[in-house]
């Protein structure tokens, strides 16, 4: 069977966007305002002729309570990354590092999985990324991406089938 990559992130961060620009059938959900809850999502992805499946997690969730939506935030990256071979972690590079993608790390890092951290909406490919911050996380070196305008997801194509 097909190699499986989970996406995982807290809500609003592109995942969706992300898998949109990854995948064969852009159909991951986007939301521009909070509010919409879904689980996962499964997405076929083709690079240089090697297949795998993408997953994509969770909606967007209405996060005005911390103490309600930061267990399901846990529990969704669990149950993907249980599943996935590998794992792209995604974060707002316009926001830094907040207390949800931390929990979201100690996921991932409890995987012991190979990971790929992305850090996000960094839509000025000339400015550089300031990554210390995002080594804090523990799972590795940050790259800088552009979901929505597609820096950068080449290169993390490139390494992420180098991983399968
Ligand atoms: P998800 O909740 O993690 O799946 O996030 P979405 O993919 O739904 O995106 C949340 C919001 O961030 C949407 O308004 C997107 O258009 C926006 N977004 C996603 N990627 C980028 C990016 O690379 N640059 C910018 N400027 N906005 C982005
Ligand atoms: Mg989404």
């Amino acid at each position: 069977s097909k190699p499986i990559v989970a996406v995982v992130g807290r809500p609003n961060v592109g995942k969706s966007t992300l898998v949109n620009r990854l995948s064969v059938n852009r159909d991951a959900i986007v939301h521009e305002s909070r509010g919409v809850t879904r689980d996962r999502s499964y997405h076929d992805c083709d690079w240089n002729g090697r297949d795998f499946v993408l997953i994509d997690t969770g909606g967007i969730e209405s996060a005005k309570s911390k103490d309600v939506f930061a267990p399901r935030i846990r529990e969704q990256a669990l149950a993907a990354c249980d599943e996935a071979d590998a794992i792209i972690f995604v974060v707002d590079g316009t926001v830094g590092v907040t207390d949800e993608d931390e929990e979201v790390a100690r996921v991932v890092r409890r995987s012991k999985k190979p990971v790929f951290l992305c850090v996000n909406k960094l839509d000025d490919p000339s400015k550089e990324l300031n990554s210390w911050d995002y080594y804090s996380l523990g799972v590795g070196e940050p790259r800088g991406i552009s979901a929505g305008h597609g820096f950068g997801t080449g290169d993390l194509l490139d390494d992420v089938v180098a991983a399968l």
